[in-house]
């Protein structure tokens, strides 16, 4: 990063970020690439560059575009979310999603987009199939309607599927992943569509205020995380995989090891376990210095990535054991 060649983003002129974006949309079979500052970034100005005040986008209900964007499609672009329920791995299903498209009709907003995630946060983070991309391509195409993929982890999704990123993204007409989170650079997002279509997106990058200028410091790390860290990702899910299992044999903790498929693991506190989520939270975090994350009602959300190691799994395992053979009583 602190060697990187550098030169004014905002006119194009930042090598790195150049870089970056060309290793980047040739990975998703994309034309063009958009450095942004963030996943949130990405999607709206994705989100932006496909539809207009007053138009539509079909999105899960538990989608992290509609539910955790601070409502940003509607605050800023005036775009209408159509939020259609999703199933255990964020599919919505396909009849809904056609009942839900308006096209000619002068009482509603008319549709314009469905808003796609893969992994699916929300659902354990669950890598969705080639064949629903098949299948929302279809009713898009059908009714004229673009399709924008949020894909924050889309190489996890493609690691526990076992296909190139490609086999998806050439089903989607613009695609926005991270390049932190698992694949470990401290800052960023790609945005990447076709050429007219990131030409728009820059546009829409300006408006958000996301022109960074000598930006390719960032970018430099951008590239370290496409070129080096998704062919790690399986780690992350054997470290995912161990905990589950670990899990799974504690007295007092509900796990369903189907659903873990990437690097997520939820998992519950059964009836009989008197002890709050908050309290095991707090003896986590005096025992062994665990931090974790309620995420539900009586849920926790644990997630691996680089820098959490199999000791640390180990480590999580055995203060949790403890605490069952205490009789979870704080
Ligand atoms: C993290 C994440 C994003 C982007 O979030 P930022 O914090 O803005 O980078 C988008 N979608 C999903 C599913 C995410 O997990």
């Amino acid at each position: 990063m602190a060697t990187a060649p550098i030169g004014d983003d905002v006119y194009g002129e930042d090598p790195t970020i150049n870089e970056l974006e060309a290793l980047a949309s040739a990975k998703v079979g994309k034309e063009a690439g958009l450095f942004v500052a963030s996943g949130t970034m990405g999607n709206l100005a994705a989100i932006f560059s496909h539809a207009g005040r007053g138009d539509q986008a079909i999105v899960g209900k538990d989608a992290h575009t509609f539910r955790a964007e601070a409502g940003g499609m509607s605050a800023l672009g005036g775009v209408v979310p159509m939020p259609l329920e999703t199933d255990f791995e964020g599919r919505m299903n396909l009849q809904e999603i056609e009942s839900a498209i308006i096209k000619d009709d002068p009482h509603h907003a008319q549709t314009q987009l469905i808003l796609l995630e893969n992994s699916f946060a929300k659902k354990n983070g669950a890598p969705l199939s080639k064949a629903y991309f098949i299948d929302i391509r279809q009713i898009a195409d059908r009714h004229g309607l673009n399709v924008h993929l949020d894909g924050a982890r889309l190489f996890n999704a493609t690691t526990a599927l076992g296909i190139e990123p490609t086999e998806l993204t050439r089903h989607v007409d613009s695609v926005t992943f991270c390049l932190s989170k698992g694949l470990c650079a401290p800052v960023g997002s790609v945005l990447c569509g076709s050429k007219p279509f990131i030409h728009q997106a820059r546009r829409a990058r300006k408006i958000l205020g996301g022109g960074m200028r000598q930006a390719g410091i960032l970018a430099a790390a951008g590239i370290i995380a496409l070129t080096e860290m998704i062919e790690r990702l399986p780690e992350d899910h054997a470290k995912a995989r161990q905990l589950a299992d670990g899990l799974s044999q504690i007295s007092g903790i509900k796990v369903d090891l189907d659903s873990v498929r990437t690097n997520f693991v939820f998992f519950d506190l059964a009836d009989e376990v008197m002890m709050s989520t908050t309290e095991i939270r707090n003896a986590l975090q005096q025992e062994a210095n665990i931090l974790i994350d309620e995420s539900g009602f009586r849920q926790f959300r644990a997630v691996t990535h680089y820098w959490v190691g199999m000791e640390d799994v180990q480590n999580l395992l055995s203060v949790l054991r403890y605490l069952s053979s205490k009789g979870w009583s704080s």
